[in-house]
């Protein structure tokens, strides 16, 4: 709670029992998303600050930093596309769905502001819907991509049901909500392989360039921090100038780190106990 600033009746108006059902149907991929919903998604900018040796920039238009929020706002053609078709995706869940026309102007206004980066200001003013918007600014709209929606989505879709009669067992404000979040996640996890597909590789031509590229990344990283101050009985070590051994295989170069590095780490550790 503390780390969105909701209170404690913001906490409550999330609608967790949707939030719930809808994350068990992506059972899979479970651990990236609750990395997702908690922040601690393994984007670039946040390997890189665990572990240098990671690129922080954006494998798919070479931000020098792919930030959580770099993510949604990237402005690589891919992406762009990605925008539109999760609009598309949560638009035809809403015709088929006989969603409430109170929510369906709002919930589509809403997304384009989540999926543009857009201040939340900009979302259309409309009196009818103005319990909902409230509902939804207290708990944030960029949550809406998190499916962490207010209850008050569910009770006004249980609402319009039941003024036309048509609430089932299966066709309810749950149901409904569930099945919302469900589609949200669902293209969230389709950016997420894209995004992963851009930084790992997509075939095994492109993954193996991948491969190369961190094996080179580490490979320098291990020149800088060590050529300058190796102890003696190792300096023939960096007799291979790091242009030359960049052109090795990659499994040779990363054995090659592999044996050394931890080798130096410890001897650089040593000297600088010893020198204070
Ligand atoms: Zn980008």
């Amino acid at each position: 709670m503390k780390d969105y600033n909701w209170s404690e009746d913001t906490f409550n108006d999330i609608d967790w029992t949707a939030h719930g059902r809808a994350l068990r149907r992506h059972d899979n991929h479970r651990p990236t998303m609750v990395k997702y919903l908690n922040k601690v998604l393994p984007v670039g900018a946040f390997l890189h600050k665990t572990n240098p040796k990671y690129y922080a920039g954006c494998p798919s238009c070479n931000n020098p930093s792919e930030t959580r929020h770099h993510l949604m706002e990237c402005s690589s053609p891919e992406r762009i596309k990605w925008r539109e078709k999760c609009y598309s995706a949560v638009l035809a869940y809403v015709q088929k769905k006989d969603t409430s026309p109170k929510i369906q102007g709002l919930l589509l206004s809403g997304l384009k502001v989540c999926l543009h980066h857009q201040n939340p200001t900009t979302i259309q003013e409309d009196p009818s819907w103005d319990t909902l918007k409230q509902a939804q600014d207290a708990i944030g709209w960029h949550h809406l991509l998190k499916g962490r929606i207010s209850k008050q989505f569910s009770q006004e879709q249980d609402r319009y049901l039941n003024m036309k009669k048509t609430a089932t067992k299966r066709n309810n404000g749950l149901t409904w909500l569930t099945g919302l979040i469900d589609i949200i996640y669902k293209e969230w996890w389709k950016l997420w392989d894209m995004r992963n597909q851009d930084r790992h590789g997509h075939d095994m031509r492109t993954k193996s360039q991948a491969k190369k590229a961190q094996a080179i990344r580490q490979l320098t990283q291990f020149y800088e921090a060590y050529q300058q101050e190796v102890p003696e009985h190792l300096e023939w070590l960096f007799q291979i100038p790091l242009e030359s051994r960049m052109q090795l295989n990659t499994p040779v170069i990363i054995q090659f780190l592999n044996t050394w590095e931890p080798v130096l780490q410890e001897s650089h550790y040593t000297t600088a106990l010893e020198t204070g």
